[in-house]
């Protein structure tokens, strides 16, 4: 299990986040720079007010860290909101799970002008999801995270 993530870990995944960033940054900047800042302020709005606040704030690493939150996707983030144990309410998911899907389908209009973009966009979201299903879920201590949840049932069903 992977009690703990190192600063290699968020290099990793922050650099993996740079493909569809700046796909995203340069078609938003090319139709207008304000529709860029616009973009950057509801990403980090929706990033930390739904995502940070309803899902992360129930994460072992979360609670486990100092100095700000640490983990593969976070790296010193203070910790603004409460910590929990308590499993995630439906609200709490759909909060968290719509905060991410505005941030990822935000550029979508835009990059619509640019095909070839558009793929890469959004085939790095595909990878993405693949490597942690692969990857990250069998090693998470996050125990109330669906996704771990899910790949704990399978693994009792195939024994
Ligand atoms: S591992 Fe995921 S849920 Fe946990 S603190 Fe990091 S980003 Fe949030």
């Amino acid at each position: 299990m992977k009690t703990s993530h190192e600063f290699s870990d968020f290099i990793y995944w922050a650099m993996f986040f740079l493909i569809p960033g700046i796909l995203a940054g340069y078609t938003l900047f090319k139709a207008s720079p304000r529709l860029l800042m616009i973009y950057l302020g509801v990403a980090a709005l929706c990033f930390v007010l739904l995502y940070y606040r309803f899902f992360c704030t129930k994460c072992p690493h979360y609670h486990n860290s100092e100095g700000g939150c640490k983990c593969m996707f976070i790296w010193g983030l203070p910790k603004v909101f409460k910590p929990s144990n308590e499993p995630y309410r439906p609200y709490e998911l759909l909060l968290a799970i719509g905060g991410i899907l505005i941030i990822v389908a935000f550029p979508v209009y835009w990059l619509l002008a640019y095909p070839i973009l558009l793929v890469v966009y959004l085939l790095a979201f595909v990878v993405f999801g693949l490597t942690m299903l692969r990857y990250e879920c069998p090693h998470c201590i996050h125990s109330n995270c669906p996704s771990r949840m899910n790949y704990v049932q399978r693994i009792e069903i195939e024994g």
